[in-house]
């Protein structure tokens, strides 16, 4: 079913944001004026942008900001993506560890040292949905600095945005 993007992520966001504030962490958006539509399980896009804002959240500390962006491009054969991308102000992972982190129940020493909760599914999951929708999903960090995961998700069905 066509899955209204900005609607599923103002929805994740405003759910989050009491726990972020609770951290002393803020929420921003920046979404993309179109009203995009992803052909998608609306529970399971929630639950790909729950689990990133979820982890930006946990492993940022007060003070810090999260900021979600949308946007969209068209690649050179006409299909359009959707890019989300969720940033933060955190701790950041190292160079070494950032290969592992979609490996199931791998958490990285942030997550150790902090004794921050959590099981290290998380991202397995969200890698695993992003993929079943046809999408793909990277992570950029720099350990201190923080961490930016894009999510890219093709645009409506196949051959439906010629209208
Ligand atoms: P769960 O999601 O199952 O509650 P988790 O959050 O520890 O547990 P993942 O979401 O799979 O597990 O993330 C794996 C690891 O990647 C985390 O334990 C943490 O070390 C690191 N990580 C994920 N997101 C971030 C982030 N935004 N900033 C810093 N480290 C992160
Ligand atoms: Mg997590």
């Amino acid at each position: 079913t066509p899955v209204r993007l900005a609607r599923t992520l103002e929805i994740v966001t405003g759910a989050l944001r009491p726990l972020a504030k609770v951290q002393n962490v803020t929420i921003a958006t920046a979404l993309a004026p179109e009203d995009l539509e992803i052909l998608a399980d609306e529970v399971q896009l929630q639950q790909v942008f729950t689990n990133l804002v979820s982890n930006a959240i946990k492993f940022t500390p007060g003070g810090g900001q999260i900021d979600v962006a949308s946007l969209t491009r068209a690649d050179a054969d006409g299909t359009r993506w959707a890019t989300v991308s969720v940033s933060d102000t955190g701790m950041g992972i190292s160079s070494d560890e950032i290969a592992h982190i979609f490996t199931r129940f791998y958490r990285a020493s942030n997550a150790m040292s902090g004794a921050v909760p959590g099981t290290g599914l998380g991202l397995a999951i969200t890698q695993d949905i992003v993929q079943r929708h046809g999408g793909r999903i990277d992570v950029t960090s720099e350990l201190g600095v923080g961490t930016t995961v894009t999510v890219n998700l093709p645009v409506g069905a196949r051959g439906s945005q010629e209208t």
